[in-house]
């Protein structure tokens, strides 16, 4: 199948108010165009050096999610474009970003990166961490931060029990946050969860997101130069 028609297959699968990512590290310009000429327009990126090269030489209305591990001296890279940063989990990070947004005059949105796996090389912030995240001055003070929600990968697995209960642990934190913090904020209602193998499990579980790579473009072979 063609990428237009993987494509359209997985938008057919897709519930309404379900956005899709699509994956495109490590592939080519030209791949990249062919699902943007099916009007594709999100796409994720895990590397500074690769978002930042493909956001100059690709159309401008693309918008450029992050969704790979972010250090923080690699944040001013970024700032003057990026749609969205999913995965966000320290404090650190965030007074980074927020300085950084600020700098470039606009502001960040930003998914809240939960650990909801059993791996322990995930990322993230942990389950037991969402009732004391932040002090309500701390959220005042990241005023060029948009938080826009939560985001998290479940295990490598087969097992649909086990991926199945960290989407919901996902979900249920998502919704803690929201009663806690964001109760009056409108921009803070996204799930990303859900990747190839699992992406119809995360939307069962509530998923707003979907990142998916593989399956749009065929399986990632990695340069290892
Ligand atoms: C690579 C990647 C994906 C997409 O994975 P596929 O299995 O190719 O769909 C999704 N999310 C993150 C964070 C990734 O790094």
């Amino acid at each position: 199948m063609s990428i237009v028609d993987k494509l359209n297959s997985i938008r057919a699968t897709l519930p309404v108010g379900v956005q899709l990512v699509a994956v495109s590290k490590t592939r080519s310009d030209e791949e990249i165009m062919e699902a943007y000429n099916t009007g594709q327009r999100i796409f994720g990126e895990n590397k500074v050096q690769e978002l930042v090269r493909k956001w100059e030489s690709l159309p401008k209305d693309i918008e450029w999610h992050f969704i790979g591990h972010l250090q923080s001296n690699k944040v001013k890279y970024i700032a003057p474009f990026v749609a969205m940063i999913h995965a966000v989990d320290s404090m650190k990070i965030l007074q980074t970003i927020n300085e950084e947004a600020k700098r470039a005059g606009r502001s960040i949105p930003c998914l809240l990166q939960f650990h909801v796996a059993s791996e322990e090389s995930k990322f993230g912030f942990l389950p037991a961490a969402v009732e004391h995240l932040f002090t309500l001055t701390e959220l005042n003070d990241l005023s060029y931060v948009v938080f826009s929600g939560v985001m998290g990968m479940a295990t490598f697995t087969e097992d649909t029990v086990v991926v199945d209960r960290e989407f919901s642990l996902l979900a249920e934190l998502y919704q803690k946050l929201k009663f806690q913090y964001f109760a009056e904020d409108s921009n803070f209602k996204e799930i990303s969860m859900g990747m190839s193998d699992d992406y119809m499990l995360a939307i069962g579980q509530g998923s707003t997101m979907v990142r998916i790579g593989s399956t749009i473009f065929g399986e990632r072979i990695y340069n290892s130069k």
